[in-house]
């Protein structure tokens, strides 16, 4: 019989569910012209389930239709937040705002912005092309001051710091704190002075620190989650460093010979990944193992 353990923190946090909640009140609200700018949260299964409820997604502002004379229409911005001139844009095309944003995510965007006006250097730990980090990036591109996106330590020396500098922190809410410890740490000792936020948000936190201590007393995970979820690979590198992982979206990826000679199994999930989808995986894994 093979032991299922589901880590003690996993899956939806409250910034996942209210802006889920939010896009199906709009939708139950039954008002014309409700769009989503950008993929509403890192999760197919939810983002489809969303799209069959009527929500019309957007990339961009510009495919924002022209409403027709006398009508209104809203734009939902999704968890990870958009730059104010986004906001503007969507404004000025006669639409209104939901905004979903996280509130945790509103956290470094407004510490972004103190940062630079207070005069240090902006570097902010966190991948670049992620849609949290351009939004951040918009609340200071109107400021002048030097601002940096590094992913962690290894990129420290792109920074070209110099010993006068005055260097301000912040970190993309899904990154580890051990990083960006070291991060700053190590910046520390090369420059004048630092000053750093802690930007991670408590889900964040408890996830990865849960994943840490199953890891080491199982014998593989299993990490449900999209793969352009940030969050949900940060959990799968950290099981990693102890034990066997496999990332999957949903119960449809599991392979019956991961599971051979195995006798505790691990189970993790992102913050945007729904429960059924947890359960399903559980229950394909005692299929597979012949448990049921
Ligand atoms: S992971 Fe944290 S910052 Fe991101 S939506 Fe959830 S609660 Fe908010």
């Amino acid at each position: 019989m093979v032991e299922i353990i589901r880590a003690t923190s996993a899956g939806f946090c409250f910034g996942v569910e209210r802006i889920l909640r939010m896009a199906e009140e709009l939708l139950e609200s039954k008002k014309n012209h409700i769009y989503c700018l950008g993929e509403l949260i890192h999760n197919p299964q939810e983002v489809r389930r969303i799209k069959a409820m009527g929500m019309k997604f957007i990339q961009s502002t510009s495919e924002l239709p022209k409403l027709p004379d006398g009508e209104s229409g809203i734009v939902l911005i999704r968890a990870h937040g958009v730059s104010p001139h986004v906001k503007q844009e969507v404004k000025a095309r006669g639409y209104e705002i939901s905004d979903g944003t996280c509130p945790l995510v509103t956290i470094p965007q407004n510490f972004a912005r103190k940062i630079v006006e207070d005069g240090y250097r902006l570097v902010i730990m966190g991948h670049e092309e992620h849609p949290e980090i351009q939004g951040i990036l918009g609340f200071v591109r109107d400021l002048q001051g030097q601002v940096d996106v590094i992913a962690g330590p290894d990129e420290i020396e792109t920074l070209n710091l110099k010993a006068s500098d005055r260097v301000g922190f912040i970190s993309q809410t899904t990154h580890p704190h051990e990083t960006y410890a070291k991060l700053i740490g190590d910046v520390l000792e090369q420059v004048l002075e630092v000053r750093a936020y802690n930007t991670i948000c408590q889900a964040t936190f408890d996830r990865q620190d849960a994943i840490r201590e199953l890891a080491q007393a199982v014998d593989l995970v299993v990490v449900i989650g999209g793969r352009q979820s940030s969050n949900t690979n940060r959990l799968v590198e950290i099981a990693a460093e102890y034990t066997r992982c496999y990332h999957v979206e949903d119960s449809s990826e599991l392979k019956s010979d991961w599971f051979e000679s195995v006798n505790r199994v691990g189970i993790s999930a992102g913050a945007s990944t729904p429960e059924c989808a947890i359960q399903q995986v559980s229950e394909k894994i005692r299929t597979l193992v012949g448990d049921q």
